[in-house]
């Protein structure tokens, strides 16, 4: 899997890949990471990126010209890249997109706007797809992009030492994941509950089962509703 970042502060994001899973899994080659700067593309000599606002309005706007030219000559280098925009304004970014982007995608470019955003016709002209991280609004697309990209990289096979953890992840089915422990076996007068202990597995899940629906009632009561409707529906039907 490759990323190319589109950015003007590539030294923002550069850190995130210097360490911990994601620099192991360059090193094994399962990812790789590049950035453009649309700053190299423009045409006057400040080397200017962003203008003032058609009809009038505070801010400024990323201009149109530096990046098509980036991402015309992105696009015939490279013809499978598929070209994510950042912005609040998108659709939320879901654990089921970055599984389907790990899946089917070799060459994801991120493009992380900047001020007021970016000219409304680049997006039309190269967004494959847009993505929002959620409702409020940052600075830049830098951190949405890391955060895309890191989500999709734990899913590429190879970049997590165990590849099982996932599965029962939360969002990768409609209940969150039950809450996880590790020793001392108390803690500030705290236990792990006594079943974890046991080591009789069926009983440990069916555990884990009833604390995930707990959970998830707790904190995402419309996915919990969700869930239990579609049991419903399953047993209704047999
Ligand atoms: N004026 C825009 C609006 O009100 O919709 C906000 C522009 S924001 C200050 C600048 C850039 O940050 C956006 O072009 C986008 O790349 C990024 N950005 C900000 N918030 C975001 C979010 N919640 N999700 C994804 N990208 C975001």
């Amino acid at each position: 899997m490759r990323f190319t970042f589109v950015t003007l502060f590539w030294p923002l994001m550069a850190g995130y890949f210097e360490d911990s899973i994601l620099k192991r899994a360059i090193a094994k080659g399962l990812i790789s990471v590049d950035s453009r700067n649309p700053r190299d593309y423009t045409k006057d000599r400040h080397r200017k990126v962003d203008d003032t606002m058609a009809g009038g309005g505070a801010g400024m706007v990323m201009m149109a010209q530096p990046l098509d030219d980036l991402l015309s000559k992105m696009k015939e280098e490279s013809p499978d890249m598929h070209v994510i925009f950042t912005s609040p304004v998108a659709k939320p970014f879901t654990q089921a997109d970055a599984r389907r982007l790990a899946s089917h995608k070799k060459h994801i470019v991120f493009v992380s706007g900047r001020y007021e955003g970016i000219d409304e016709r680049i997006v039309e002209l190269h967004a494959d797809e847009l993505f929002s991280i959620g409702d409020y609004v940052l600075t830049g697309g830098e951190l949405p992009s890391l955060v895309m990209a890191d989500a999709i990289s734990r899913i590429v096979p190879g970049v997590l030492g165990n590849a099982d953890s996932i599965e029962s992840e939360s969002f990768e089915s409609m209940l969150l994941e039950a809450p996880s422990f590790t020793r001392p076996k108390s803690f500030h007068n705290l236990s792990i509950p006594s079943e974890y202990l046991k080591g009789n597995h069926s009983k440990i899940n069916a555990l884990k089962k009833r604390l995930a629906l707990a959970k998830t009632k707790y904190f995402r009561p419309e996915r919990y509703l969700k869930f239990t409707q579609r049991e419903c529906d399953e047993k209704s039907i047999y």
